[in-house]
């Protein structure tokens, strides 16, 4: 007899045990356990002469063979490479002051421009009325205050009721 048989008969008799003890305290429920694995389903079967010990249940999971200690993991978490590098290609925008990137587009501008850009778009589409009714000739954009020049005369005219932006130019 082996040290897992001697454990399960073991186990047995105290499972046994603290049953009939709730029985006679009037506690007689099932009760199982919150979390139940169906570990040996899992395992392909072994040879049946041998009753299932208690660590035949278990997958066993690839784990470290030592401990690495904190002095590693800050060398390792703290190295050169995984520091955040300094940057020095960057800049304030000449237009409206925002830092941003050198040779990149503002954002902040950029997100102006959009903006504006989808208005014009909205009146295009209050004259039009519809799709697939866009007229062949350019169109150009006249603000609050402006007239149209003499070289616009056959060309589509979309009138915006603001004053025409310092950043919006033609
Ligand atoms: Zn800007």
């Amino acid at each position: 007899m082996n040290f897992s048989a001697v454990f399960n008969s073991l186990r047995q008799s105290l499972l046994r045990a603290e049953s009939r003890l709730l029985q006679a305290a009037g506690l007689d429920r099932q009760l199982a356990p919150a979390l139940a694995v169906t570990g040996p389903s899992l395992l392909p079967p072994q040879s049946s002469d041998q009753t299932p010990g208690l660590l035949d249940s278990i997958l066993w999971m690839a784990a470290p063979k030592k401990r690495r200690t904190i002095e590693v993991n800050r060398t390792r978490r703290r190295s050169d490479s995984k520091l955040l590098k300094l940057q020095n290609n960057i800049e304030p925008c000449p237009e409206c002051g925002h830092l941003k990137q050198k040779h990149v587009l503002c954002g902040f501008c950029y997100a102006k421009v959009c903006k504006e850009t989808s208005l014009i778009r909205e009146e295009i589409k209050r004259m039009e009325g519809g799709p697939l009714r866009a007229p062949a000739v350019e169109t150009v954009v006249v603000y609050e205050g402006e007239t149209e020049r003499q070289e616009d005369k056959d060309k589509r005219i979309v009138e915006r009721a603001r004053k025409r932006p310092t950043w919006f130019n033609l």
